[in-house]
C-alpha cells in the first residue's frame, strides 16, 4: 500500500499513476475543499488525461482523505506538498515540517511492527531530507534504518505532460539516507515500472546528490532560457538581427541543442523561477558565489518588462489606455498561473494606469480570484482585442497563432502588437503600415532576408 502526502501536480498525478496500475493508494491533503473535488472525482487543476484516469480509480484503488491516521497501513509514503520560496528567498519547509510532525505523532503509535519508508518528493535543499529524517526520529522515537526509513527521491515532471512523465520518467533518482529504505524504493519502483512497461533508468545516490539533481536540472532548464533573453537583447539592440535565426544557427551544434532555447518574456510557472532563487540563496549561505544563479534570475525578472517598455515607447503614457493580454497561463496547456509573466505584467500596466483586458483558454478564473472587477476578463481573443490600443501576447496558445495582421488591425483602435512569444511571422506584420509590431529578440530596423 502506497501513501501520497499532498494532493497537487505531483501528487495526485503520482497517485493516480500508481492506482492505475493496481496498486492500493491512499493519499491525504489537508485541504478539504481539494480532497472533496477529488473524491467525487473532479480535478483540482487541469492536466491532459487526469479526469479519466481519476475518475477510473479513485473510490477503487485510490482513496483520498483529510486525516493522517488513514496512512497507518502505507509501505511507503511518498510527500509531495509544496516547497514555496519565502519573500527572503530562503524556503518555505512549513509545509514538509507539519507533514513529519503528522506522520511521526500517527506511526509512533505502533512502534517497530512495521518497517515504513518515508521518501521526500518535494523539491528540497541539499541537506534537508537529512534533517527531517532526524526530526522524524526525534518526534515519533523510531530508529532510522531499524523501525523506518528516510530516502529523496525527486520529480521532474512538466506540467501539461504530467501523467505521461509520472509513467515514463527519463529517470527515476533516489537519495538514500539509509540503506534499507533506499531499497525499499527501488524495489517499488522496478515492479511499478515492470507494471507499466517502462525500462526505468533507476539512479541511486545520496539524498543530497539526489536533492541536488533536481536544482541542477532546473538551473541548466532556466539558464538555457536567460541565454536565449539575454542574447534577443543584443539582437533589439543593434540592426538586421533576428534571435530566431541566431539561434538555430548556435543550436544545431550538436553539442549545444535547439530544445529550451527559445526567446520570450521570461520563464515562469511553480517551479524554475522558486528553484533558481532558492538555489541563489543557500549558495550564499554556504559562501559560494551564486554567480550563474543570480545572473539567470536578474534575466529573468527583467524580460517580462519589456512588453511593457515597447507599449510605452509605442503609445506614451499607458494612463487610461486599453491593453489586452493574450494569455495568463505560465505556458499552454495547463491553468496554472503561478509565477506566471503575464501577472508581472498585469501588475505594472495596473501600476501605469491602463485599463487591462485579459484573455486566456484556461486560466481566467484562477486569475479573477486574484484582480476581482480589476481587470475585465474575454472568452473571445477578438472581442479583448476590439478598440484596444495595444496587444500583448504573453502565453503562446495556438489560438492566438489563427490571428493575422489583419485582424490585429481591424479590431484594435491603435495596432500596437507585441509578439511575446514568437509566434507570428514578423514580416507579415511589419508588412502591414497600419501596425506598429514588436517582437522578442527582433531589430526594430532589418534589412536582411526576410
Ligand atoms: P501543489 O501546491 O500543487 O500541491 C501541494 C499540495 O500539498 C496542496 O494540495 C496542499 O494543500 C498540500 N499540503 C500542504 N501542506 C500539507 C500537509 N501538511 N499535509 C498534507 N498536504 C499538505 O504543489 P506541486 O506543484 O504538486 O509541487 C509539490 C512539490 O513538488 C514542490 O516541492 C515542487 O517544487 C515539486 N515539483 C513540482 C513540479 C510541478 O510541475 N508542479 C514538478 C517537479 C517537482
Amino acid at each position: 500500500m502506497i501513501g501520497i502526502v499532498g494532493l497537487g501536480f505531483v501528487g495526485l498525478s503520482l497517485a493516480v499513476a500508481i492506482a492505475s496500475k493496481g496498486y492500493t493508494v491512499i493519499g491525504v491533503d489537508i485541504d478539504r475543499g481539494k480532497v472533496e473535488l477529488i473524491r467525487k472525482g473532479e480535478p483540482p487543476f487541469h492536466e491532459p488525461g487526469l479526469r479519466e484516469v481519476l475518475g477510473n480509480t479513485v473510490g477503487e484503488k485510490l482513496h483520498v482523505s483529510d486525516d493522517y491516521r488513514d496512512l497507518m497501513d502505507a509501505d511507503v509514503v511518498f510527500i509531495c506538498v509544496g516547497t514555496p520560496t519565502l519573500p527572503d528567498g530562503r524556503q518555505d519547509r512549513r509545509a514538509l515540517e507539519s507533514a513529519i510532525h503528522g506522520l511521526a505523532e500517527m506511526y509512533s503509535e505502533d512502534r517497530g511492527k512495521r518497517f515504513r519508508v518515508i521518501a521526500v518528493k518535494s523539491t528540497v535543499l541539499p541537506g534537508t531530507t537529512r534533517e527531517l529524517a532526524q526530526t522524524f526520529s526525534k518526534l515519533s522515537g523510531l530508529r532510522l534504518g531499524v523501525d523506518y526509513g528516510f530516502a529523496m527521491n525527486p520529480e521532474f515532471l512538466r506540467e501539461g505532460r504530467a501523467l505521461e512523465d509520472t509513467l515514463h520518467p527519463s529517470r527515476v533518482v533516489i537519495g538514500c539516507v539509509d540503506d534499507r529504505g533506499c531499497r525499499v524504493v527501488e524495489e517499488f519502483y522496478r515492479e511499478f515500472y515492470g507494471r507499466v512497461g517502462h525500462d526505468a533508468r533507476i539512479l541511486l545516490m545520496s539524498a543530497e546528490e539526489a536533492e541536488l539533481v533536481k536544482y541542477a536540472s532546473n538551473l541548466f532548464l532556466a539558464t538555457r532560457i536567460s541565454y536565449a533573453n539575454n542574447l534577443a537583447r543584443i539582437c533589439e539592440a543593434i540592426d538586421n538581427c533576428d534571435i530566431l535565426r541566431v539561434l538555430e544557427g548556435t543550436g544545431l551544434d550538436p553539442r549545444i541543442g535547439t530544445h529550451y532555447l527559445r526567446p520570450g518574456l521570461g520563464y515562469g510557472g511553480s517551479c524554475l523561477p522558486k528553484d533558481v532563487k532558492a538555489l541563489k540563496h543557500y549558495m550564499e549561505e554556504k559562501r559560494v558565489d551564486p554567480a550563474l544563479p543570480e545572473a539567470v534570475d536578474r534575466i529573468n525578472e527583467t524580460q517580462p518588462l519589456r512588453a511593457v517598455q515597447w507599449l510605452r515607447e509605442a503609445l506614451g503614457s499607458l494612463e487610461g489606455k486599453i491593453i489586452t493580454v493574450l494569455g495568463l497561463a505560465f505556458k499552454p496547456g495547463t491553468d496554472d498561473i503561478r509565477d506566471s509573466v503575464s501577472l508581472k505584467i498585469i501588475n505594472e500596466l495596473l501600476e501605469e494606469g491602463a485599463a487591462v483586458r485579459v484573455h486566456d483558454l484556461m486560466a481566467l478564473k484562477n486569475v479573477r480570484r486574484i484582480y476581482g472587477d480589476r481587470l475585465k476578463y474575454y472568452d473571445d481573443p477578438r472581442e479583448a482585442l476590439r478598440g484596444s490600443d495595444g496587444a500583448v501576447v504573453a502565453t503562446e496558445w495556438d489560438i492566438y497563432r489563427e490571428l493575422g495582421p489583419e485582424d490585429y488591425a481591424g479590431l484594435m483602435r491603435t495596432p500596437v502588437v507585441i509578439d511575446g512569444r514568437r509566434i507570428y511571422d514578423p514580416w507579415r506584420f511589419k508588412g502591414d503600415s497600419r501596425i506598429r509590431f514588436y517582437a522578442v529578440g527582433l531589430s526594430r530596423r532589418y534589412s536582411g532576408p526576410s
